[in-house]
Formats: structure tokens, sequence, C-alpha cells
């Protein structure tokens, strides 16, 4: 201790003594700043808008890099972006509706990716013609990442020349989501894609919000559980159009047969649906390309039947219809909750109800009467 003591010369670090035999202090490199530099670069770069005629002329030329800008302001919830992205829709519209759009759900592990994967790709390549994916996951809200309509899930089909994939869009309700996605689909069309694949999961409102902008409803089920019919809710077999059984390969084939018999027998308990055809059902390997034709094959007589029997075209307007209707509830849902003045009395008006203070119907009543002031004047 006295000695290490001794050594230290007046005026320096005892680490700069000659005799010091410990690492040497080197001077310190500058830290980067924790922000990017590019970042405000980058923002102005993607705030960067064209005019509507721009956008269109880019989508009908079949311009990806313009299709994708388009998109993003369909997706975005700045009200200026909003507007412009209704103006592109608009003039986008007369060039819509000429694909066949096809829903596919399945629980998570089911095979979706892999299984669009090779649909894709085999029907790019045999069938020819420009295929879109684009997805519903209502789940992408909560976890900020969405998972479905991922290029990295689909890897052959995301190199494809021909091919347009897009992630589900993240922000908003359900509804939201399904509408930015159909919206979505009318520039994809616009923009000459005659296939378009809509992804989504198998459980919850998602399947039916999916039905209610595809053409054909395909449904991807397992094999081997045993208790497959059971897991089913009955809504989702009334609106399958068709369905699956993937993973027939290896020593699974039998229980995949097994399991596809089942599905016939149960699905000749239901009533005819309106298309007029007792949804097929099929085994298939997304992972091994077995009977990926064939499933395809199944999409385009279902496709042929209904467009011979007007029922494709009901479908659509029924579609539509529906449609029209959820926009005005978001529309109105949106109006309210966004609205200042509500969104200042909302959580005390809750404190109120919970309290006991007031009931939920004269709170509701309060606020919405408030509402109606508010945008009277
Ligand atoms: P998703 O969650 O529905 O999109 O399912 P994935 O496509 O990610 O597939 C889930 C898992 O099942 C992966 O490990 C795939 O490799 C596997 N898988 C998908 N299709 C098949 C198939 O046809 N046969 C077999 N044996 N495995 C498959």
């Amino acid at each position: 201790m006295h000695e290490t003591k001794n050594r230290v010369p007046q005026t320096g670090h005892p680490e700069n003594d000659s005799e010091y035999a410990g690492l040497q202090v080197n001077a310190g490199v500058a830290q980067p700043s924790s922000v990017n530099p590019y970042l405000s670069r980058m923002r102005k770069h993607r705030q960067v808008l064209f005019t509507v005629d721009e956008y269109v002329e880019g989508i009908l030329k079949g311009d990806v890099t313009r299709l994708s800008q388009a998109v993003t302001l369909v997706e975005s919830t700045l009200p200026e972006h909003q507007a412009l992205a209704q103006e592109v829709i608009a003039k986008c519209l007369p060039y819509s509706g000429n694909s066949v759009r096809v829903g596919i759900s399945g629980v998570p592990g089911a095979g979706k990716s892999t299984s669009i994967d090779a649909f894709g790709v085999h029907l790019l390549n045999r069938y020819g013609g420009k295929l879109a994916v684009l997805a519903i996951d209502p789940s992408s809200e909560k976890t900020k990442g969405s998972i479905l309509g991922d290029k990295t899930r689909m890897e052959k089909l995301a190199v494809h020349p021909k091919s347009f994939i897009r992630p589900s869009p993240t922000a908003g309700s359900l509804g939201g989501v399904a509408r930015k996605t159909r919206e979505t689909i009318i520039l994809c069309e616009a923009a000459g894609y005659n296939h378009v694949f809509v992804e989504t999961v198998g459980v919850g409102q998602s399947e039916t919000a999916c039905h209610s902008m595809v053409d054909f409803f395909l449904l991807i089920q397992l094999a081997g559980t045993g208790d497959e019919l059971q897991g089913i809710k009955r809504g989702i077999m009334e609106i399958a159009d068709g369905i699956v059984i993937n993973k027939a390969d290896g020593d699974n084939v039998d229980r995949a047969r097994l399991a596809a018999s089942h599905f016939r027998n149960a699905l000749h308990l239901f009533p005819v649906p309106d298309s007029g055809l007792v949804p097929e059902v099929l085994c298939y390997s997304g992972f091994y390309d077995l009977g990926i034709d064939e499933v395809l094959q199944m999409i385009f007589r279902y496709i042929d039947h209904v467009k011979e029997n007007g029922y494709f075209q009901f479908r659509r307007n029924e579609q539509a219809k529906y449609w029209m209707y959820e926009s005005i509830n978001e529309q109105l849902r949106n109006g309210f909750y966004f609205n200042p003045t509500i969104r200042s009395l909302i959580g005390p008006t809750e404190k109120q109800v919970l309290g006991g203070e007031v009931t939920s119907f004269v709170a509701a009543k309060r606020l919405i009467d408030r509402y109606y002031e508010e945008i009277k004047n």
C-alpha cells in the first residue's frame, strides 16, 4: 500500500507511471448517437406524397413500387393520407373486380404459409397471371408486427416476379384492418393482379371478415388429433367453400384420408349452401408439393360453377352491401370516439358508471347527446 503510494507521480494518474504493469488507459472513442442520424431524412422520404393521378397511373401500369406506396396510404391513419387514398381507390374502382379472390384460413401451424407458397408458385407457373397475397391478422395490432402475409414465410413466392405479398395492416379494429385489406384488393386488381389470396387465422372473427371479401373460402385442416370435428365451430364449416387436409404425407396419409371422410360425412348434415355446391374435401401436402394442382382445380371448378349459376355476382353484390354498412359503422364510431370533447369526457363518465353514480344507459345517452350537439355547431 505504502509502496504504491510512493510510485504515484505528483501530477499524473498512477496508470501512466512507466513502472505501472497494468493495462494502459487509451483515449476514448466518442459514442455514436443512439438516434439514427438518417432517421429524419428517412422520415421525410417516407412522407413524400404523389398526386392522385400519379398513384393511379402507376398502379394501372402495374408499377409495384407505386402500388406499395398507395397501399401504405390506405393503411395510414393520418386523415390527409386517408383522403388521398380514398380518391385513389375511387379512380381504381372501374379497373377492379377482375380477379378470383381466394380466402385461406387455418389455425397457426396448419401450414398456411407453406401452402400459399406452394399454391401460388404452382398457380403462376402453370396457369400464368399475377398473384397478390394479402392478409387479415387481428392479432397484429397487439403484437405490433403482422405475422400473416409475411414474405419470409413464403420463400419461393417472395422472389417470384409475378407475385405481390403484403402483410396484414396493423392499425385499428378488426373491421378497420379488414376494410384496408379489402381496399388493397381493389388497388391490386387495378394493377393487373388476376389472382388474390387473402390469408387469415382460423380463430375468432377474422374468418368472417375474410369470407366477406372473397369468392372462395378455403379452410386448411390437420388430421391426426382425433377430435378435429369437435374442435370446429359450426360457423366455420358453414362458410367454407372447400376443406383441405394438409400434411397428407409420410405416415400421416391414412389419417388425413380418414379425417377427410369424417369431414365429408359431417358436411352432408348441413343444408346445401347458397352456391348450390357441397364443399369438396381433399388431402394434400404443401411441404412435399403433393395434390396441389387438385386443390387449384377444385377452386376453378367452383368458380366456373358459380359464375354460371349467377352466385358469383350475387355474392359480390352482397359483399358490397355488407361493406357499405361496415364503412358507415366504422366512420360513425371513429367520428364519435375521436371527437376531442368525447375523448375528454369518456374517462370520467366511465368512472361514474363504475362507481354506480350513473347507469350505463344514461351515461351512453349523455355522451351521444353531447356528441350530436358538438357536431351540430
Ligand atoms: P402456418 O402457421 O399455418 O402458416 O403454418 P406453416 O406454413 O408455418 O407450417 C407450420 C409447420 O408445419 C412448419 O414446420 C412446416 O414445415 C410444417 N408443414 C407445413 N406444411 C406441411 C406439409 O405439407 N407436410 C408436413 N409434413 N409438414 C408441413
